[in-house]
């Protein structure tokens, strides 16, 4: 369907928990997140409800995101349920991949067709300090399992941190070299916890292209530009909401852990949609799309939603 800018709205971003295993700085606090009774997030029922509608509303794809959707109890069940609507043609999942090498295969059984893996830095004591509570070679572990349960195509996400990881684009970018992987570099927007850290912090897309003139450009994947080393078995994303920000491309919509449609990840605005069912749960998300605002205002001023990303699922 499409939006009242003529956008065609077709991915589904829905979050299933706001609990995570990490506490990453950019993401949360150290005293990570408050637990809220079960009441409060969607059941395993309501996940496949609203995906079921969004599917009759024109979404294609959906991306079980979080928090760290792989700590979500019922996970595997809201993946079948998830799989089992017929006009959906993609089911994807979004982890730090932390507990893949327990899950990889499960999820894969389950439906899931495809991963995209959060990775910030290949120094095992840098990425124990960002997400205070991570281990390295648990998401190389997990990385491994995924490849080993048959998941091709894997994108590696690294959020780009100006004085954080900025030096490690070389080794990152060395991994396409061998691995068919996708290295996608996003850069970091100004919400929750970092959304008042320096701007030496907020670095572009284009210091990339600068500091590396060998990576050629490739046709585009989403909001992502691509490119790729000479040779490289894997190819580079960049994605940059910031710097070349792509909302006139925008085709997504978002429903938070707590079922509420956000059309922006950056907007205030949100349409609850527990409680709703049948033609009321579809009408609420047509209305959500239909509102889906034009543009973020992140180059102005830091992001306009009072959530933080665990919250929303990025
Ligand atoms: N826990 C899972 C993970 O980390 O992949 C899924 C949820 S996490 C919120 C989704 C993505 O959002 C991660 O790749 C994370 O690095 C990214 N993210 C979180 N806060 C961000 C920010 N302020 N700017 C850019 N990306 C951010
Ligand atoms: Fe957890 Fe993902 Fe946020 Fe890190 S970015 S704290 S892994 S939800």
């Amino acid at each position: 369907m499409r939006d009242q800018y003529g956008r065609t709205v077709d991915y589904l971003r829905l979050s299933v928990t706001d609990l995570c295993n990490y506490r990453c700085q950019y993401c949360m606090g150290p005293e990570g997140v408050e637990k809220r009774p079960h009441g409060d997030i969607l059941t395993v029922e309501e996940c496949v409800e609203i995906g079921a509608a969004a599917a009759a509303c024109g979404v294609k794809k959906i991306r079980l995101t979080g928090g760290e959707p792989l700590v979500r109890r019922g996970l595997l069940d809201i993946c079948r349920g998830l799989r089992a609507v017929p006009e959906l043609e993609e089911l994807c999942l979004t982890t730090n991949g932390s507990l893949l090498p327990q899950m990889a295969s499960p999820l894969r059984e389950a439906g899931v067709d495809r991963l995209n893996i959060s990775l910030d830095s290949l120094r095992p004591d840098r990425f124990a300090a960002m997400t205070r509570l991570g281990r390295l070679e648990d998401v190389l572990a997990g990385i491994r399992a995924a490849e080993d349960a048959g998941f091709t195509g894997l994108k590696l996400d690294a959020v780009l941190i100006g004085g954080f990881n900025d030096d490690e684009i070389g080794d990152f970018l060395d991994l396409t070299r061998e691995h068919p992987w996708e290295v996608r570099f996003i850069e970091l927007m100004p919400m929750g916890p970092c959304a008042e850290w320096a701007r030496s912090c907020f670095l572009t897309g284009e210091e990339i292209l600068k500091r590396y003139p060998a990576l050629q450009q490739i046709p585009a994947g989403g909001v992502a530009r691509r490119y790729r080393l000479p040779g490289a078995a894997g190819t580079v994303g960049l994605i940059s909401p910031l710097s070349r920000d792509f909302c006139g491309q925008c085709r997504r919509i978002r429903v938070t852990a707590d079922g509420k449609l956000k059309g922006c990840l950056h907007s205030r605005e949100e349409i609850p949609l527990r409680g709703l069912h049948g033609a009321e749960l579809e009408a609420a998300i047509r209305a959500g799309i239909t509102q889906k605002p034009p543009r973020h205002h992140l180059t102005d001023r830091p992001s306009d939603t009072p959530r933080t990303m665990n919250q929303i699922g990025g």
